[in-house]
């Protein structure tokens, strides 16, 4: 489901036949202008939800305030303070493909005036090519057990303190159904840790059933497998992949991977793409010894892939794993990555990640929001098992009644768009 920027109602004209539909004048942060209200009790001084020129829906005054203020940057770009090549390079973003050094450039924006600059104009790119739907996309941890022992990651297989838990095919095809027909989200990720105990069959038939069963787009994330296992899946009904490489710098990746070669990660994404997955990819801020031209390199890989959505967060220290003392990722530099990702590739989902939410809060989704990201990932693991999967401590957990209350086109109507627009997304 998706949720867009309201706006107050200045005037209404009389309806022909006394139809719903009728012109409305609105205003919002981009001015005043006349769109069509498919409501009959509309009034001046009301507030209404609006997309593609439609007013679909009233909406309370401190509703509206509540969601401006989470999506409406308030930034101030102030050109004399900016260095004229940092701004060449933001203008040129519009006309051609970025340099690396130009890359690392604006990475390394460090003042203010930058900062604001490159998420402003990030933000702009977004609202330009995506217009102001913020999606919301759901995630199901259905196992937290894995083989693999990333030196990061809480559940790597030599973690002791772990209380392991597998959702059974019913719990994970029941909590999709919910989340489906009930709450109305339209794409869920299955994730779990590189579990094989459910095997490609078995994950093939949790997807055929709820395929059977709701009109969803479902995303994998359960690691390495075959590609054949890939296949499978995909026939069954899988839409895309949700899978990291983690960093695209070779050394770095193989020495917090044991047992995993980058080769290999990367060919079976490459692979993923031929089977016609949609493709969610990205990496790693703020792993040991990484730097700013890493970070640049990673970002091209991305864009080199022809990744669909772009997936960025920042490391969190898990106890317990070999990398306890490792200091967090930046939440700085995860908004640069964001919105030059934005620059990078205008039509992208950039999800703003659940590690930016747990180390920044509430301010990291705003701030996510504008700097270039375009949707958010709520946790819909059922409770008694949600606090067990622990990649890293205190997983944030927002406030997402809001989005739910007005997260639009809840019906068959926001599955088509989402259809559209991933079909634009293979073009
Ligand atoms: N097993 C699947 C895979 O490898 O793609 C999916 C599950 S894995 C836990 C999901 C993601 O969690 C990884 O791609 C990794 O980037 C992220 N992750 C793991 N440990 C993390 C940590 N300590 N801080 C931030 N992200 C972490």
């Amino acid at each position: 489901m998706c949720l867009t920027i309201p706006a107050k109602v200045l005037f209404v004209e009389d309806s022909p036949d006394n139809l719903p539909a009728r012109r409305i004048t609105i205003r919002d942060s981009k001015g005043e202008r006349s769109i069509i209200a498919l409501l009959t009790d509309v009034h001046a001084g009301d507030w209404v939800l609006y997309a593609s020129d439609t007013a679909v829906e009233k909406i309370s005054e401190d509703d509206a305030r509540e969601i401006l203020e989470l999506l409406e940057p308030k930034s101030h770009i102030d050109i004399a303070m900016l260095d004229g090549a940092f701004l060449e390079i933001l203008k040129a973003c519009h006309t051609r493909e970025l340099k690396r050094e130009e890359i690392i450039r604006l990475l390394s924006a460090s003042e203010d005036a930058e900062m604001t600059a490159l998420f402003s104009e990030a933000n702009t790119i977004r609202q330009a090519r995506l217009r102001d739907f913020f999606c919301i996309h759901g995630i199901v941890e259905f196992s937290n057990y894995c083989v693999r022992n990333c030196l990061y990651c809480g559940l790597r297989r030599d973690s002791k303190d772990v209380r392991r838990y597998r959702m059974t095919p019913d719990e994970i095809i029941s909590s999709v159904y919910d989340a489906v027909n009930r709450r109305g989200y339209k794409l869920i990720v299955l994730q779990s840790g590189d579990d094989l105990s459910y095997t490609d069959d078995i994950l093939s038939g949790i997807i055929r059933k709820i395929k059977e069963k709701c009109k969803v787009f479902i995303f994998m994330s359960v690691g390495e497998r075959t590609p054949e296992g890939y296949r499978k899946m995909k026939d069954a009904g899988a839409n895309g992949v949700l899978f990291r490489f983690e960093t695209s710098n070779k050394a770095l990746y193989n020495s917090i991977h044991p047992g995993q070669s980058y080769e290999k990660r990367i060919a079976l994404l490459m692979e993923m793409k031929k089977m016609g997955y949609f493709i969610a990819t990205g990496f790693l801020i703020g792993l040991p010894g990484q730097t700013v031209e890493h970070i640049a390199d990673d970002i091209i890989t991305i864009k080199s892939i022809g990744a669909n959505m772009v997936t960025a967060g920042p490391f969190i220290p898990s106890d317990a794993t070999p990398m306890a003392l490792h200091p967090p990722g930046s939440a700085t530099m995860t908004l640069k990555v964001t919105a030059v990702s934005r620059l990078l590739m205008p039509k992208a989902k950039i999800p703003v990640t659940t590690a930016l939410e747990t180390i920044e809060s509430e301010e990291g989704r705003k701030l996510g929001l504008s700097s270039g990201a375009n949707s958010l990932m709520f946790n819909l693991t059922p409770e008694k098992y949600r606090g067990d999967y622990r990649i890293y401590p205190n997983k944030y957990h927002g406030k997402e009644e809001i989005w739910e209350k007005y997260g639009l086109y809840k019906e068959a109507l926001s599955y088509k768009m989402l259809e559209k627009k991933m079909a634009e997304a293979f073009k």
